[in-house]
């Protein structure tokens, strides 16, 4: 049994030097040098080269190096025998929390405005809002989005929700469902997405949506390029339907030099950096769903195959 580090775009050594920290012992390899592929029963991925798990004929465990996992399920060659599973990490999730309200309390309190009026020396106080006059949308309430609602209604925000399911969170009112989304959306001033992406959830924001919001709210995507319909904001943006929007993803990343995103005055954009996996941080988790594959229990943050999140 070997676990194999499978990250062509990232820096394997931080990730190998947290694992044996915690588990010396374990036999731990990086791809492409990972030896016999046959003694691999666990795979550490990001950015996978397509069709590689057809390679590894024992493989049980799929982890995930990051939260998301559209693009590792992509792959047509996991086998249905093996698990998927994902990081699930406080730090993950206070990080997103900081990123999220950062760039509300941003556009709240007009710091792109003032940006533009101290590059013209224009001293013009302008009225400010107060954070419970405010209701920010928050759209997936999973692990990371019903933390942020949370945090955000800590500091006063108006708070609601929406997911898949209805569920019950403190002082943040959840909507559910494809029928409720109307609702959510016209109270959304600001609107934060946080979904996965899925073949439900691609394009979710789009004319239809964006289009539902109050006049001149605010969109913040933190969860994946392809659930914004590029095109659809910049002409609400550009209309005054929409005050503007902080994107930190992007169909494709690194976004072009050419694009649109970089011009635009009332677009604030960041490269995918809201929230970053911590090697220390998630490594008793990959350690520990390493125990739980070779004693066979139920492993843990495991990803539903079917629902694709
Ligand atoms: P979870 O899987 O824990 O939560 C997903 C949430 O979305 C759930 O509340 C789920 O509803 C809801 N949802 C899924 N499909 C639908 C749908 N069709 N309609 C309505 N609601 C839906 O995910 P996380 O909170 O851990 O992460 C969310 C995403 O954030 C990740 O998938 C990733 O893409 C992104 N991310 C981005 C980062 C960055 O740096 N920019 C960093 C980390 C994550 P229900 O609760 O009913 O199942």
């Amino acid at each position: 049994m070997a676990l194999s580090l499978i990250c062509p775009t990232k820096e394997p050594a931080p990730w190998v030097a947290a694992i044996k920290a915690m588990a010396p012992e374990l036999d731990l390899r990086v791809w492409p040098d990972d030896g016999d592929k046959a003694d691999v029963t666990f795979a550490l991925v990001w950015a996978q080269p397509q069709g590689i798990f057809s390679q590894y004929p024992n493989l049980q465990v799929i982890a995930s190096m990051g939260a998301g996992v559209d693009s590792l399920l992509q792959d047509t060659s996991i086998p249905t025998q093996v698990s998927v599973v994902r990081m699930v990490d406080p730090r993950l999730v206070s990080q997103m929390g900081d990123y999220v309200l950062a760039a509300v309390l941003n556009h709240v309190r007009q710091f792109p405005d003032y940006g533009r009026h101290q590059k013209q020396q224009r001293w013009q106080p302008l009225s400010p809002r107060n954070v419970d006059a405010v209701t920010v949308g928050i759209m997936g309430l999973g692990q990371i989005g019903r933390s942020v609602a949370t945090r955000l209604s800590q500091v006063g925000f108006h708070v609601t929700g929406w997911a898949r399911r209805a569920k019950a969170i403190a002082n943040v009112k959840v909507f559910a469902g494809p029928q409720q989304l109307s609702d959510f959306l016209a109270a959304s001033e600001i609107l934060v997405c946080l979904l996965p992406l899925t073949v439900e959830t691609e394009n979710i924001l789009s004319m239809e949506t964006l289009g539902q919001l109050p006049r001149g709210a605010y969109v913040i995507n933190v969860a994946r390029g392809n659930h914004l319909v590029e095109e659809d904001l910049l002409s609400l943006i550009n209309n005054n339907s929409l005050a503007g929007a902080c994107l930190d993803v992007f169909r494709q990343e690194p976004l072009p030099p050419e694009h649109p995103f970089w011009f635009h005055p009332q677009i604030t954009i960041t490269p995918h950096i809201a929230s970053l996996t911590d090697t220390v941080s998630v490594a008793p988790q990959i350690v520990e769903n390493y125990r739980r594959m070779t004693v066979g229990e139920p492993l843990l943050n495991q990803v539903d195959m079917r629902r694709g999140y």
